[in-house]
């Protein structure tokens, strides 16, 4: 690391001896930035939909007379709950992620269950805007993990892809197995991710285009849930894309072969 951070202590052995004894608290320190940047994120977050509730809810009061108005705010307290709501779920979510290890508590996991579970949640959304779920691929792969847990990264994924993507396209998802790994790609025919956000859409709250997050429903917190997951099973999730023609997640996880031991 660029620096450390060293915590020494010193005591008197005897007369002529001191012991001094140096820790090195370097990783311990990025933890709790980390946690703390966390903090900072998560207030900042909670302020918009907070504030837009308080004020919304003080001017259905002013509006008592002007029911149309009254209606029309009634219908964005609403929509900012509901952000809300999405916002404290992916919250909660996110610190399940850091508590839990997966390679102890983990068990021999179907991932053409999760995948089809997951479409089968996204289903309504996406035919509501015309978007077709095409599932294909060769279907049996077994890892080592967490099944819920690798849902809510598949999910997250097929989530984005039909949120970022235009009416009436398709988004494929893919599964397949080979040289010990398992894969699950989800592909779309959206707006795509240029290559300098390519990097960075995966950390937390980082947002290409708020405004169009926040109308989808987007919390921020999706792609750094599918990191969090897919490294916690050993694995690493990639990205393809091409602004306007669309995207790719790939997520890569060791296959798990079940060897008959206990
Ligand atoms: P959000 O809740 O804002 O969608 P995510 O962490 O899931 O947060 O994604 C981060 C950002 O990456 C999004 O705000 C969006 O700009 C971009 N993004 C994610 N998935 C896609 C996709 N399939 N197509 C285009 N842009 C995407």
């Amino acid at each position: 690391p660029s620096s450390l951070v060293v915590e020494l202590r010193v005591a008197p052995l005897d007369e002529e001896y001191i012991l001094i004894l140096a820790d090195d608290r370097t990783d311990l320190t990025r933890t709790e930035a980390m946690r703390h940047d966390f903090v900072v994120n998560v207030s900042h977050e909670l302020k918009t939909p907070v504030g837009a509730i308080s004020l919304l809810s003080e001017a259905i009061g002013d509006a008592a007379e002007d029911e149309e108005a009254v209606r029309r705010f009634a219908m964005r307290l609403g929509i900012e709950s509901k952000r809300l709501t999405a916002l404290v779920q992916d919250i909660i979510e996110f610190s399940r992620l850091q508590a839990k290890d997966v390679v102890q508590e983990g068990r021999a996991v179907d991932l053409r269950t999760v995948v089809l579970e997951a479409v089968d949640r996204l289903r309504l959304t996406a035919e509501a805007r015309g978007i077709t779920l095409k599932v294909g691929g060769r279907m049996d792969a077994m890892v080592h993990g967490d099944p819920d847990q690798l849902m809510t990264a598949v999910r997250n994924l097929i989530d984005n892809a039909v949120r970022y993507s235009p009416d009436g396209t398709t988004v494929g998802i893919g599964l397949s197995a080979h040289d010990g790994l398992a894969q699950v790609t989800v592909t779309d025919q959206g707006m795509g991710i240029s290559p300098e956000d390519q990097e960075r859409v995966f950390e937390r709250f980082y947002r290409v285009d708020a405004a169009r997050s926040r109308q989808t429903g987007g919390t921020g917190l999706g792609l750094s849930i599918v990191k969090h997951v897919v490294i916690n099973h050993g694995g690493e999730v990639t990205l393809w894309s091409q602004p306007g023609r669309g995207s790719t997640f790939t997520i890569r996880l060791p296959e798990w072969e079940d060897d008959g031991s206990p």
